[in-house]
């Protein structure tokens, strides 16, 4: 049985899919069927928004108020049970909810979605990968060529001006010099930059 929920560090994590538009280098999903106290982050079929909702009310979060929506997958692409998720924990309680993603919810979705999920969460982190497009699209093999870079970099931008606090994110494998180059990047959009070791790996 896969989980919907998990501990992970020190942190609640959320799987609600495991679809993702991506096939990224880095994806953790190629190389672990879990992370945290998982077993198994691969769903046999999709979790509706019901069967989350239940997952919910019968796990125990104890004093940990930190939730991630993660992976295995890109929560982006369970649009509508992410924000009902969301929007059902801050009923439940003083959470600290925050999404991380590919940064593609609005060609994903096919609409604008920036200002929902900044309303919806405290925090947004966003893969950024690369310091440009072809190297973004290298890294994500994503099935938006040449669009997905600009994208996930207005995505970002858009989820801050709308008042939530978001960090783009790379892996240090990429080399220092494009670190660099993505850190000017992130400061250029006013957010907060943060690159990760690879043996965190990613979902
Ligand atoms: S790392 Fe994230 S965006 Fe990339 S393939 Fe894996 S789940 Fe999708």
């Amino acid at each position: 049985m896969s989980e919907i929920i998990y501990h992970f560090g020190d942190g609640i994590y959320f799987n609600i899919t495991n679809a993702c538009p991506c096939k990224c280098v880095f994806c953790i999903r190629d190389r672990a069927k879990a992370v945290g106290d998982a077993k198994n982050l691969f769903h046999e079929t999709q979790p509706d928004f019901a069967q989350i909702k239940a997952a919910v009310d019968t796990f125990d979060f104890k004093d940990c108020r930190n939730i991630v929506f993660c992976g295995y997958g890109e929560p982006t692409c369970a649009y509508d049970a992410l924000i009902k998720t969301a929007a059902y924990l801050r009923q439940k309680g003083d959470f600290h909810l925050r999404l991380n993603t590919n940064g593609l919810s609005d060609l994903i979705n096919g609409r604008p979605t920036a200002k929902e999920i900044a309303q919806h969460f405290d925090s947004v982190s966003v893969s950024m990968n690369a310091p440009d497009s072809d190297g973004f699209d290298a890294i994500t093999r994503n099935p938006y060529p040449k669009k997905a870079f600009g994208a996930m970099l207005q995505f970002a931008k858009e989820v801050k001006d709308f008042g939530c606090d978001v960090r783009l994110s790379v892996v240090d494998v990429i080399g220092e010099e494009k670190v660099e180059q993505c850190r000017k990047i992130a400061e250029k959009l006013g957010v907060r930059f943060v690159c990760r070791g690879y043996d965190k790996g990613r979902t």
